[in-house]
């Protein structure tokens, strides 16, 4: 997607994926691919003189994450060290990283800014914020201008390009299979949390809007300078807010039934994007919950036809 709009804003674009999780077919026409790994790979690619890098690579299922930390130290930070040592050694200037909201873990303040205390409660956050450390040192020390995107809930979908997991984990992805009739029900991870109807809540971001943030990151990044900016809406929906607007949508009654809480969850995750806004000019096209939603259906409805 972030590609996608980085070849219509008239960049020479090259797409480095080991394909672990990603899928060759989302890759835009007009970038170059090649597919490697990362950390054996920087060094080399980075030889060649790039305006910029945008990291998006990581593991990032936090259940997976408590239970084999290692794949998470390992693949994200010391995959992330190997591309900023290659940056430093081949003086390239610009670096655009995938934060998360799970750096904050369960702060008790919201909406949460970007000085709201880190205190991830899960591996997967814990590995994120550590990269977030490295990259404030290596900015300060060599010069690169680098900007942290801390993403709160991604959905939505631009035409082919939408949320594809092998194992799916995901709120509106898992409602939407039941729509189209692949799972029977959808399980609401407990409704005794200090909400108002008792459901989790979330900030829903659209991805094209998030690919925007990119955009607009990678022009504002600043030489020896690190920010970060957290990416939401600034609105929250709970868990069933999400699945009567699936509903409403769809126009399948989606049953849903009520299971115990998630390991790890937060009880409300909601972002302050006022620094985005202020800072970057960044102004959400698609903030509407209903527009998400239509978003990831037409794309849900594409993949199953082709
Ligand atoms: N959730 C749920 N049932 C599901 C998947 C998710 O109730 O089958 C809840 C989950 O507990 C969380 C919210 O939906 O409160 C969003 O979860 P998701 O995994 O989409 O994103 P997360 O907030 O964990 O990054």
């Amino acid at each position: 997607m972030c590609a996608a709009r980085l070849v219509e804003a008239g960049h020479e674009v090259v797409v480095v994926d080991d394909l672990s999780t990603g899928h060759a077919d989302a890759i835009p026409d007009g970038c170059k691919f090649i597919q490697a790994d990362i950390a054996a790979a920087a060094s080399g690619l980075l030889a060649e003189s790039f305006e910029g890098v945008l990291h998006f690579a990581a593991k990032s299922l936090v259940g997976e994450s408590m239970q084999d930390p290692q794949k998470y130290w390992q693949g994200n930070v010391v995959t992330s060290l190997r591309l900023l040592d290659a940056m430093r050694e081949h003086g390239t200037r610009r670096l655009v990283f995938s934060s998360t909201a799970a750096t904050y873990g369960e702060p008790a303040v919201t909406p949460i800014t970007e000085d709201t205390a880190t205190r991830p409660t899960n591996t997967y956050g814990a590995t994120k914020l550590a990269i977030d450390h490295a990259i404030t040192s290596y900015a300060d020390a060599h010069g690169i201008g680098a900007v942290s995107l801390r993403y709160f809930n991604v959905a939505g979908a631009h035409g082919a390009f939408g949320e594809r997991h092998t194992v799916e984990t995901h709120l509106i992805p898992i409602v939407l299979q039941v729509a189209l009739g692949q799972r029977e029900q959808v399980q609401i991870f407990g409704e005794d949390w200090p909400t108002a109807d008792g459901t989790c809540i979330r900030d829903y971001i659209h991805v094209t809007d998030l690919a925007d943030a990119h955009l607009l990151a990678l022009a504002n990044a600043a030489p020896g300078r690190h920010r970060i900016y957290n990416l939401g809406n600034g609105t929250g929906f709970s868990v069933r807010q999400v699945i009567d607007t699936c509903r409403k949508v769809t126009g399948h009654p989606i049953p849903a039934n009520v299971a115990p809480r998630r390991a790890g969850d937060p009880a409300t995750l909601v972002a302050s994007s006022q620094r985005a806004r202020e800072e970057l000019g960044w102004a959400p096209e698609r903030a509407d919950l209903e527009v998400i939603v239509r978003d990831a259906w037409d794309f849900t409805r594409l993949r199953q036809e082709s």
